[in-house]
């Protein structure tokens, strides 16, 4: 299957050599059967490849190579704002009063990350125009369960209990109707007009008093910039609902526009990826979550409090919904967001959504001639072709993303927002020179000129990887786990 030369690291196996080096031991050796139940001790060698240490290091080299990363190469996955993470963030988040402390420690000798996490709560209370924020949340998904939880505990301290569905729009991020689903909900959808924003008339008749709340991306999931967004704050206000904010789009509105403004009662970040936290494959994430007044006795506990000057967690709060996450969050992806915070200052935030706007909506207009474009108006971030022209060809968007790869690049999403045909959901973010912006344009109108002449090429693409096109239902579904032993 690897057409290349690279080597599986089981052929390297030479028997008997080895990677380590370990001091001989001078303690008496201790007899296993004495420690562990005997069903768990080992009866044969496990099998593993025998290696030198320079082998394995030349081996994973060769493989990270392979991979496609921000360091490496421009990488414009919509939604996902994968944005450089500047390695300043990296060197504070291991300095040792950050790296080796432990969340079990006394709070007296630990103030300084107190600190850390109570000026960042205060820094998103700011951004987002909230009165309280959490840290606690791991990730985006994970602050939406929270806030939709807050908000069921307040409808429910009120007595109404008739609140069980969340509005979710046709475009939302899929993890928008597994969060409430999971809360306990049922959601309730409501239509995108062909403007691409939330169908106010369908919003009238899908609202009532079983609301519990609205969720909202903005910009939604096209780039689009919800224009009625105030129209629907009042609808759903009216009728007792809640708002929330699925803050995860916020490159494109920070410093310019706040939820807490707009009228929302709870907002959730995605701190790894407008804040910089690297993220992608498996990166630790952290979602806070800030809500307005009226939710503030549900926020998880503990809530970190300044008292006397002192930093300390409060565990009195008998209407949280309690702990969402083992202690405080994930701290270290909070310490790269607030470095990136205070490195940027007010100004820079700004000039981060500038940029990433127009970054954004040069890349749309430059591309608009070759692909068909559904919603033709400025967008915020990203922006949302359609492959609909090159699908009467025979060339599917599927294949398109495949054939960037050949030109040594990340593809977009793809098929996203599901209300648009053959969908590739463009985000270039800030951080990308006009040289790079400019050459996956160029990249793309040739894959596009190649469609009209040679779809060949594009269908059967990639040619230049080290596999080619995967069954991506089987490459799924049956990963080849010891695929070293099938020859
Ligand atoms: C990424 C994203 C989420 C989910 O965030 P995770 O950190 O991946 O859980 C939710 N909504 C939108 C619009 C997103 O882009």
């Amino acid at each position: 299957m690897h057409k290349d030369n690279q080597a599986l690291i089981f052929e390297l196996t030479k028997e008997g050599r080895i990677g380590y080096s370990l001091p001989t031991l001078d303690v008496p050796e201790v007899d296993l059967s004495e420690l562990l139940p005997a069903d768990l001790i080992r009866t044969e060698v496990a099998e593993l490849p025998e290696v030198s240490e320079l082998d394995i290091m030349r081996h994973y080299t060769a493989l990270s190579n392979r991979n496609h990363g921000v360091d490496s190469g421009f990488y414009p996955l919509g939604s996902c704002t994968m944005k450089y993470n500047p390695k300043i963030n990296e060197s504070v988040a291991r300095f040792p009063g950050f790296a080796n402390i432990h969340p079990l420690q006394d709070e007296k000798t630990v103030q300084g990350a107190l600190e850390l996490m109570f000026d960042l709560q205060e820094h998103l209370k700011e951004i987002t125009g909230m009165d309280e924020v959490t840290l606690q949340p791991a990730a985006g998904a994970h602050g939406e369960w929270t806030g939709l939880m807050m908000i069921r505990a307040y409808h429910e301290s009120r007595g109404d209990l008739k609140r069980t569905k969340v509005i979710v729009p046709d475009s939302a991020h899929g993890t928008n109707p597994a969060s409430a689903t999971v809360a306990g909900f049922e959601t309730v959808t409501v239509k995108s007009s062909d403007q691409g924003l939330v169908d106010l008339e369908d919003l009238k008749r899908v609202i009532g008093d079983d609301t519990a709340a609205l969720m909202l991306t903005n910009p939604n999931t096209l780039g689009l910039f919800e224009e009625q967004i105030l129209e629907m704050a009042a609808i759903v206000h009216e009728v007792g609902g809640k708002l929330y904010y699925d803050g995860a789009n916020l490159n494109a509105v920070m410093s310019k526009a706040r939820p807490g403004d707009m009228g929302f009662d709870v907002v959730h970040l995605n701190l790894h990826k407008t804040f910089t936290g690297p993220h992608g494959g498996g990166g630790p994430g952290s979602g806070p979550v800030g809500v307005k007044k009226d939710l503030l006795p549900y926020l998880p506990k503990p809530l970190l409090v300044k008292k006397d000057d002192a930093y300390t967690f409060d565990y009195n709060r008998p209407e949280s919904i309690g702990r969402v996450k083992p202690y405080y969050g994930n701290f270290g992806i909070n310490v790269r967001a607030y470095t990136y915070i205070r490195s940027m200052g007010p100004d820079g935030l700004k000039a981060v959504t500038e940029y990433a706007v127009l970054n954004a909506n040069y890349m749309m207009r430059k591309l608009q001639p070759h692909f068909d474009l559904p919603y033709d108006r400025h967008c915020k971030h990203e922006f949302v072709l359609s492959g609909r022209r090159q699908k009467k060809l025979g060339v599917r968007t599927l294949d398109m993303a495949k054939r960037l790869l050949d030109f040594g690049y990340h593809p977009p999403t793809i098929y996203f927002p599901l209300n648009v045909e053959e969908g590739m959901m463009i985000e270039p973010t800030e951080t990308e020179s006009k040289e790079t912006l400019d050459a996956f344009i160029d990249a793309l109108i040739q894959i596009a000129k190649e469609v009209e002449d040679n779809p060949e090429i594009v269908q059967n693409a990639p040619h230049t990887t080290v596999i080619n096109r995967l069954d991506e239902t089987k490459a799924a579904r049956k990963p080849v786990l010891r695929y070293y032993k099938t020859e």
